[in-house]
């Protein structure tokens, strides 16, 4: 395939690869519909499992700091070893989660956002546009101390501070009987973090932000993320202004109950606990995991885009015996278009947006044209009778970009 207008970046992109079925499609993905398009320098990491075991997991460290370097990343879905990979890879060990790391490294925040497409109607008939969950990634729930109480006793919680001064204490429960009891936690800078990606998101992307909890009944604990919101957006008010943008407070209740009469178009950012079971709901709301785009944003402002599913493991068996597959690559391709638009956005290269955003139209309608993988094909309305294979999408979105930019439309 030959492109008329080949379009260039300014900036390297940190390209991630990862694993299985997704490590074949970014294969794909790149060689047919981003290379042919568009002069880019790859920043690439390897972030297969084997080259993770190879390099003891420095490679997804130095990835990270590529990220940080260059400011935007894409990646590929990765396997976080358990047991079974550990002995199917041979393994020195099971090395942690790379998003984990990231993560960590990069002090992020993910946000997942769905892909709408016409002939998908997301099961909630009221959503038009995509909402968009921000999920506060540390403490609470997920770094608590748990205890199981057996006999009458009294529990409280204990501060002892550090420069030796008198304890605090709170009756949590004085128990007569047996029962169970937890201790949470989470830290002002964290929940601060938290917002202020939450802010560049929706800024960024200009859609409404909201944040919910349950205030009203967890009055410190609570009330202190509801006070770092409010705090955080007070002081970037400008920015909401300039966006056309608005902040909305809500109790966690009244939220979930808007959300499904709502059309979308929101950022919602959620305490880590809301956020794990929100997701979930909207994700499956929406259609397909395989339609699902996910991105992690810093402080900062450095930004890392991916499909939220995972290496798509039952395919990739599938592959290695030779049959044929029909593995969605939307979520993919959206990970690489989310990335060039970024990078087009930052470095002052509208061409490059304007690419990216042909590529997204040029996917979009392949689906709404009927050409669909498996996991689509049941859901989309009409149904469709045989779903394309995962080469065979790929190709058919090739064609649609290569007349789209042949024919001078989109770039300019
Ligand atoms: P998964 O890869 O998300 O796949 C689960 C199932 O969802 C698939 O078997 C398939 O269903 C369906 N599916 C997911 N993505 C699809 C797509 N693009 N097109 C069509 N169908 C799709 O989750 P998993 O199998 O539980 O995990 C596999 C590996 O991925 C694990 O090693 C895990 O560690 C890793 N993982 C990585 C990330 C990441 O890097 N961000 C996230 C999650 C999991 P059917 O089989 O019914 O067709
Ligand atoms: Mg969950």
């Amino acid at each position: 395939m030959t492109a008329p207008h080949k379009v260039t970046a300014k900036t390297p992109l940190v390209e991630m690869d990862g694993d299985e079925m997704t490590r074949i499609i970014w294969a794909m993905v790149k060689d047919q519909l981003i290379l042919p398009f568009v002069n880019i320098t790859l920043e690439r990491y390897d972030l297969g499992l084997p080259e993770r075991d190879r390099t003891d997991d420095a490679v997804t460290a130095a990835a990270a700091a590529a990220i940080k370097k260059y400011g935007v990343g894409v990646k590929c879905a990765t396997i976080t070893p358990n047991e079974d990979r550990v002995v199917e890879y041979k393994l020195k060990k099971a090395w942690p989660s790379p998003n984990g790391t990231i993560r960590a490294l990069l002090d992020g925040t993910v946000f997942r956002k769905p892909i709408v497409v016409k002939n998908v109607p997301p099961m909630i008939r009221s959503w038009k546009k995509p909402i968009i969950i921000g999920r506060h990634a540390y403490g609470d729930l997920y770094k608590s101390a748990e205890m199981r109480v057996r006999q009458p006793g009294r529990a409280e919680l204990v501060f002892t501070p550090a420069d030796g001064g008198e304890p605090q204490r709170v009756l949590v429960h004085d128990f007569k009987a047996p029962g169970i009891l937890r201790g949470v936690h989470n830290l002002d800078a964290s929940i601060r973090s938290f917002a202020r990606a939450c802010i560049t998101y929706a800024v960024h992307e200009k859609v409404d932000l909201w944040f919910s909890s349950k205030d009203t009944i967890a009055k410190v604990y609570h009330g202190a993320f509801r006070e770092i919101f409010r705090q955080e957006t007070e002081a970037r008010k400008a920015e909401f202004e300039k966006s056309g943008i608005h902040y909305h407070y809500m109790l966690i209740d009244d939220a979930v109950a808007r959300a499904v009469r709502d059309p979308g178009g929101f950022l919602w950012a959620l305490m880590n606990y809301d956020g794990d079971v929100m997701s979930d709901m909207v994700a499956s709301g929406f259609g397909s995991l395989g339609l699902m785009t996910s991105v992690l944003v810093s402080p900062e402002g450095h930004f890392e885009y991916e499909a939220a599913h995972g290496t798509v493991q039952r395919h990739y068996y599938q592959h290695l015996k030779g049959e044929p597959t029909s593995t969605n690559s939307t979520a993919t391709i959206f990970a690489w278009t989310g990335a060039l638009k970024k990078r087009g956005e930052l470095d002052g290269t509208p061409e490059l947006v304007a690419f990216a955003k042909a590529l997204e139209d040029s996917v979009i309608e392949t689906i709404e044209s009927g050409t669909v993988t498996k996991d689509l094909a049941g859901i989309a309305q009409p149904p469709v009778a045989k779903p394309a294979t995962t080469e065979g999408f790929i190709n058919a979105i090739g064609e649609r970009l290569a007349n789209r930019v042949g024919a001078g439309l989109a770039l300019l």
